[in-house]
């Protein structure tokens, strides 16, 4: 099939490979010139495992452009994978997708084949409705459907997770799910993935769903381990016991400082704005939200209850993003965490494997940036684990008691393996003898 993909992001860029890989045609559009050449040089301006590759495999199937004219008008199906980030206020910002929305009616109304067009980025409840009444308002109702397509796939595992997704959620008309099943049919075919046609809202509804639930998780096996810490057990062994239930599941019970990213604090802001607004208080999700927000200086307090005061005193934090193997800083924990340190007056030296660039330009004067690991941890008086960089996991065990003042290790993720923890001072999150 002939395919555009409206925004070159992390779902954008993604799909569009993917979809290439997957043998259709594919146009990307963009309106940043700039990742628009880079992308035509078969650069991908992000950080994803195996995209590079994947793209490069599929170049013959795949074009990048700033014009919608070109991306659009031979085809049959028109992706929207713009950002939809938080407002002050909680409420998606809706106006990349108003742009991209309203550019692709105008192009549209020079093609007179029916085009299906499926919205990837998330969105509040009856946007695709509002759409498709915009659609009819200017006539167009004959030839352009609707349809939500919910992402779900997983930075640093963009790739992985687009290929095998879990299931596809298509909400729309008959007509727009079978046309979606016949984009993804190669996939469908491969593996047995659920595909789930649903209505318009709750396709949408079921994003924030999935992602305030997942959420939770978090939040609720962080509270246990602040309990842990408070009664001397062990959050990894409670993880283990309720995980090992298949009504839980182990999955998102990494007990640590909290989750942050592009998603979740913006999806569960926007679940607890959309709910608010429909005159609903969705008491747990706001929860959920305050024990996160709280749960990201945890390791501030683990480390003045160590330290005492931190003016002047070299702390190290380990990790910038806000997962490994990401190089996405959006909402990264480590941004309150060394803002809180910068405002006691510590002396802060970061360090991130990825993304020392991108936080160059984001981070407040004064941060030092060290060149490596070991720079960072060079006679500082403690280190904060802020992102379980597979790389930390080997170096900080073996280089911090020999580079450091003291090897005071505040470990943010649990992730420093029990046997490797011999010559630190560790603190974990809800580990008994640690905190
Ligand atoms: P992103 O910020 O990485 O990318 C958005 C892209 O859209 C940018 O390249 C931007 O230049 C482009 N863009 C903006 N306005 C445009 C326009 N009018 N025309 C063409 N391009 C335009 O965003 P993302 O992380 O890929 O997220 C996209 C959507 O998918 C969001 O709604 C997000 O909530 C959702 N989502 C993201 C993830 C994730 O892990 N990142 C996962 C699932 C769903």
């Amino acid at each position: 099939m002939n395919i555009s993909v409206i925004g070159t992001g992390y779902v954008g860029l993604t799909t569009g490979v993917a979809l290439a890989h997957l043998g259709h045609k594919v146009v990307c559009a963009d309106i940043d010139e700039a990742k628009v050449e880079l992308l035509n040089k078969g650069i991908p301006p992000i950080y994803e495992p195996d995209l590079e590759e994947l793209m490069a495999k599929s170049r013959s199937r795949l074009t990048f452009t700033t014009s919608y004219r070109e991306a659009i008008l031979e085809s049959d199906v028109v992706f929207i994978a713009v950002g939809t980030p938080a407002n002050a206020d909680g409420s998606p910002n809706l106006s990349y997708l108003h742009e991209a929305f309203d550019n692709v009616l105008k192009t549209l109304a020079h093609k007179a084949t029916p085009t299906l067009l499926v919205n990837k980025s998330t969105v509040p409840v009856g946007t695709a409705d509002r759409f498709m009444d915009e659609i009819r308002r200017r006539g167009m109702g004959q030839v352009v459907d609707i349809a939500s397509n919910p992402e779900f796939l997983r930075q640093g595992r963009a790739v992985y997770d687009t290929l095998h997704p879990e299931r596809i959620v298509a909400g729309g008309s008959e007509r727009a799910a079978r046309i979606l099943q016949s984009v993804y049919k190669p996939l469908l075919d491969q593996e047995k993935i659920p595909f789930l046609h649903v209505d318009l809202r709750s396709a949408e509804l079921a994003k924030y769903a999935a992602n305030a639930f997942l959420a939770m998780k978090i939040s609720f096996i962080n509270e246990m381990a602040n309990v842990c810490d408070c009664v001397g057990a062990d959050v990894l062994k409670i993880a283990e016991v309720i995980g090992s239930d298949h009504r839980i599941g182990p999955a998102f019970l990494n007990a640590g400082i909290g989750y942050g990213g592009s998603c979740f604090p913006k999806d569960t802001r926007a679940l607890q704005y959309i709910a608010d607004t429909s005159g609903y208080n969705f008491k747990l999700l706001s929860a959920v939200i305050e024990v996160n927000n709280d749960q990201r200086y945890m390791m501030v307090q683990k480390l003045r209850r160590e330290l005492g005061e931190l003016a002047g005193r070299k702390i190290a934090v380990l990790g910038l993003t806000f997962k490994p193997a990401t190089d996405d800083l959006r909402e990264a924990p480590s941004i309150p965490v060394i803002q809180e340190l910068l405002a006691l007056g510590a002396e802060v030296w970061v360090h991130d494997p990825i993304a020392m660039e991108k936080a160059k330009e984001l981070l407040p004067a004064g941060v030092h940036f060290a060149k490596d690991c070991e720079e960072c941890l060079q006679d500082a008086e403690a280190a904060l684990l802020v992102t379980e960089w597979p790389e930390y996991l080997r170096t900080v065990p073996a280089a911090a008691p020999g580079l450091m003042k003291r090897p005071l290790l505040i470990d943010g993720r649990n992730a420093i393996p029990e046997n490797a923890r011999a010559g630190l001072d560790y603190h974990g999150i809800g580990i008994p003898g640690t905190s």
